[in-house]
């Protein structure tokens, strides 16, 4: 039987991150990914977005990760030369009563550490985005874009450079538990890994994964749902400065449609939010009429001048109804799991708290 130091299960944005920070301190480290290559799940079906901190309650995971998770993404794009544009997002008041929800936000905001945000009028939300109407604005000049299949390619790079062996077409089957290591079985292998530290980022099946360890989702309030957001995309407009976003949904499982540009200038909107049974990808035009009312909105927009793109799938532990639910970045050890390191529900700002994600990670393993 092989045995190595670490293993990680999942090579998204965040198993990566995982992987590149603990290369620096452990010398033997097997990440595994059940597909053909790195992030086919939600590290390449999102918005792209360099969150800034802001709408997470104080001292939650979200926003402590999220605000420093953002000025370790920065630094890292800049240091490896990768393209990014900290162009700034504005929050629009829609309606006179969605004015105290800016206020609110931006309240929010500075207490958990967001710098630079501003109040601005209607007059001035129009100077910097002429084609959008509001009564208002939040001004958050720290959200960025970033394109995330190059921060993963560059995070796989640098985890095999320092030594990370990471399997493609890997899949974990079972894991069983024997003193304090940990024996893994793979799908189509007749191989087994053991280890002492078992990381668990696999994003939409992070909670089978526990679950193989032997922890009870049901008990642990572990069980994940999943919850599908789409966007409809438009050539309508092109090069939009910054981005724009309505006040977030009152029910609080999304942040409402919005724009999302990428770094060649083009915008589409979305993502919206409604659970789903299982994983599916495949799109129909149910939404159309939705995405047509939210947008129009905000933007001037014909029904005909947007059409389907693409999707991804929320893994939410918040149940409909909840207000929020935090991260879930746990070292097991008072369940009887001493480092299996467990993240469940790493959904958004996860792009943005993956390096942050695995500066706490290490700083959990014993
Ligand atoms: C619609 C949408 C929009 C979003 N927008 C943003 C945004 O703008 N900004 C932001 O900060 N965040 C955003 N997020 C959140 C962000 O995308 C996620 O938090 C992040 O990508 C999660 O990465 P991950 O590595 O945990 O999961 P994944 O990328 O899904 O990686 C998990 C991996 O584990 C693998 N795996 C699973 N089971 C096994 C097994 N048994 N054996 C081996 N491998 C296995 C899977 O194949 C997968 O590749 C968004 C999410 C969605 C869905």
């Amino acid at each position: 039987m092989e045995e190595v130091d670490v293993v990680i299960v999942g090579a998204g944005i965040v198993g990566l991150s995982v992987a590149e920070k603990l290369s620096h301190s452990f010398d033997n480290i097997l990440l595994v990914e059940k597909e053909d290559s790195f992030g086919r799940h939600i590290s390449s079906r999102n918005s792209e977005v360099i969150h800034s901190g802001i709408y997470y309650p104080k001292n939650t995971l979200k926003a402590k990760l999220c605000v420093k998770g953002n000025e370790l993404l920065y630094n890292f794009l800049e240091k490896n030369n990768l393209p990014y544009k900290k162009c700034g997002k504005l929050i629009i008041a829609i309606q006179k009563n969605e004015l105290p929800i800016l206020d609110e936000l931006y309240q929010n905001g500075i207490s958990n550490g967001v710098k630079n945000l501003e109040i601005i009028s209607s007059k001035k939300a129009k100077e910097i985005e002429p084609l959008f109407k509001s009564c208002g604005a939040l001004f958050v000049p720290s959200t960025g874009i970033m394109d995330t299949h190059k921060v993963m390619k560059k995070l796989e790079f640098l985890s095999e450079q320092n030594g990370v062996l990471i399997s493609y077409n890997t899949e974990i089957s079972a894991i069983q538990k024997q003193d304090d290591e940990y024996i893994l079985s793979f799908k189509s292998d007749d191989f087994q890994v053991k280890t002492k530290i078992l990381i668990n980022c696999a994003g939409l099946w992070s909670d089978k994964i526990s679950e193989m360890v032997g922890i009870n989702s049901e008990k642990n309030d572990y069980k994940l749902l999943f919850c599908k957001g789409e966007y409809y995309k438009t050539t309508k407009y092109k090069d939009i400065k910054h981005l724009v976003y309505p006040v977030p949904d009152p029910k609080g499982i999304f942040l409402g449609i919005h724009t999302r540009i990428n770094l060649n200038g083009e915008l589409s909107f979305g993502p919206n939010a409604y659970y789903v049974d299982k994983i599916d990808y495949q799109m129909d035009d149910s939404y159309h009429q939705e995405f047509y009312e939210s947008v129009k909105n905000f933007l001037e927009i014909d029904f005909d001048d947007i059409s389907q793109d693409d999707c991804g799938i929320r893994a939410k532990l918040q149940k409909e109804g909840e207000k929020f639910r935090d991260f879930v970045i746990s070292n097991e050890k008072n369940k009887g799991f001493p480092n299996f390191i467990n993240l469940i529900g790493i959904e958004s700002p996860g792009l943005t708290c993956c390096l942050s994600i695995a500066e706490y990670v290490e700083k959990i393993i014993e």
